[in-house]
């Protein structure tokens, strides 16, 4: 594997990113392919990694099989079909290293602000450790980083123990102890098996319930791996059948819904086969349709429900106590230490970094009540700013990784457009943006994820800032290259006459 550039010609530009997981390493890595030497990554963590340097729960792991979730330009010899989590996160710290861009990290920083100066043409950050300027913003912070507390009544007066599985306590042995976990989303599955062997007590709070499917993971062999390695096409071929397993689901939770109930069928067979007692399967069959809430993938899920020492809660959350949770029927079941699995403030993107344009106009007022993007990745009056997995660009199936590469490649194309053309500065032009996102929205009131559950992708007002309501080829067509006026280019600085687009 070669490390570093491709031989492209070295180009000035200097380039800005903002978050040091998948998305800020492969833009480092892309953009040093393609000849950018300035490129500059601010991880506020102290290490890359991104959402899997958070997460390191007990049982955190892919969902997705891993030869999808990889970059398509570092092909990795997995340990198992859904890799664990640790071994994801060495493979992004392994791609940073082996593709040259480590030193390009400047980890433990965190961005607080950037604002494009419009008379200089450049965007401005301010840092926790001091300024730096450049030519170009890439935002790459993910859109399940900020960990969610749930406002229960008492969670602080607790006395133990309570924390969240994207923060959790290491320091805290839960062997032996009583635990209360709240959330059954696709943390809490995960996690709930892996604890259950060891606690004496597991009381899981769901509020309600997902469909799941069967995951069947399983280990490579050293001779599968063996395999993998002598012949890529096979490995080519894995990944392009898991493409179209993802995109099968993509189409049957947005223009396809005829496919649901079949989905249905192989969800409601999962939990008929895996739990005996009436009550229990009674209590996990979701009523909503199958896809509205993610679909969860887990063979251990069930199987550890129906454990002697762990009890679903189906009953709402009255209050924690300081010994305790009590529910809404006023049972109060004590515990030790709380595990909240509630999942993530998703939808506020790029925060709690500010970011300002060229008339001063922050992207939180420029947003309001809903966050929207030219195909998830550019925003009217934000010249030279590529928001990487940003608004919009989720699925209910998919590889994140694989969306990341398209947005990534989706900023080459500008900067292509802009070398040509000797542009200084590119935006979207709000006609532009506008009509993709009436399109968007248009297509959006069809899919499975607005069809009445309660997700993390649509809020409380029914707008959703998350979903991509299309084929994941669709998004990838889209962002290859830009689309006939779409972006306006002219020279830096912008109050130059010569507007070149
Ligand atoms: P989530 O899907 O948003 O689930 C949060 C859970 O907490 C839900 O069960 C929710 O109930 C419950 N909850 C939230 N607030 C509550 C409250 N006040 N009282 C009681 N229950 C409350 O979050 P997540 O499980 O962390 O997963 C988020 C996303 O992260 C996933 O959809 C997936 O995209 C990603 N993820 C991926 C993997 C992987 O394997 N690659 C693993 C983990 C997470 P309701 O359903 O009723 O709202």
């Amino acid at each position: 594997m070669s490390s570093g550039g491709n031989g492209a010609a070295p180009r000035r530009r200097s380039i800005a990113i903002v978050g040091g997981g998948f998305g800020g390493v492969g833009a480092a890595v892309m953009l040093r392919r393609a000849g950018y030497e300035d490129v500059t990554v601010f991880e506020k963590g102290e290490r890359v990694g991104g959402v899997w340097q958070h997460n390191t729960y007990p049982g955190a792991a892919c969902d997705i099989p891993s030869h999808l979730y990889e970059f398509s330009f570092a092909p990795n010899s997995w340990s198992r079909r859904f890799s664990p989590g640790s071994e994801i996160r060495a493979y992004v710290e392994g791609v940073a290293r082996r593709f040259g861009v480590l030193d390009r990290i400047r980890t433990a920083t965190e961005v607080t602000s950037a604002r494009w100066d419009e008379d200089g043409g450049r965007w401005r950050l301010e840092t926790s450790a001091g300024s730096h300027e450049a030519d170009v913003l890439v935002t790459a912070c993910g859109q399940l980083s900020v960990p969610k507390t749930p406002p229960i009544p008492g969670l602080e007066s607790f006395a133990g123990p309570a924390f969240h599985t994207a923060e959790w306590r290491h320091d805290v042995d839960l062997a032996g102890k009583r635990v209360a976990v709240i959330g059954t989303g696709c943390s809490g599955i995960q996690v709930v098996p892996a604890i259950q062997p060891e606690v004496a007590r597991l009381d899981v709070y769901q509020r309600s319930p997902g469909w799941t499917f069967p995951k069947m993971d399983y280990e490579y062999s050293p001779g599968m791996r063996a395999l993998f390695k002598r012949f890529p096409l096979l490995r080519r071929l894995d990944r392009a059948s898991i493409y179209a397993s993802q995109e099968l689901g993509a189409a049957a939770m947005t223009s396809q819904r005829w496919l649901l109930p079949l989905l249905r069928a192989i969800a409601k067979r999962q939990i008929d086969s895996a739990i005996a007692d009436p009550e229990l399967r009674r209590k996990v069959t979701p009523s909503d349709e199958v896809g509205c809430k993610r679909i969860m993938l887990t063979d251990e899920w069930y199987p550890a429900l129906a454990e002697a020492n762990v009890d679903l809660v189906a009953e709402r959350i009255d209050a924690i106590t300081p010994s305790g949770i009590r529910d809404a029927s006023g049972v109060e079941r004590p515990a030790d230490a709380i595990v909240l699995a509630t999942g993530f403030a998703s939808h506020d993107f790029v925060a709690p970094m500010e970011v300002a344009g060229g008339d001063g106009r922050s992207l939180a007022e420029e947003w309001g009540e809903v966050p929207r993007a030219y195909l998830g990745l550019t925003v009217p009056g934000f010249p030279n700013m590529f928001l990487l997995y940003g608004p919009n660009t989720n699925g209910g199936t998919g590889s994140v990784v694989n969306t990341i590469e398209c947005g990534i490649g989706h900023v080459l194309a500008a900067l292509r457009e802009m070398e040509a053309r000797g542009a200084g500065r590119i935006e979207v032009r709000r006609e532009a943006a506008e009509e993709f996102d009436r399109d968007l929205r248009a297509a959006l009131t069809k899919t499975v994820w607005h069809s009445g559950c309660s997700n993390w992708y649509v809020d409380e007002n029914g707008n959703d800032p998350s979903q991509w309501p299309w084929l994941w080829r669709t998004y990838r067509r889209r962002t290859a290259r830009l689309e006939p006026g779409a972006y306006e280019l002219s020279a830096a600085p912008a109050v130059a006459e010569a507007a070149l687009g």
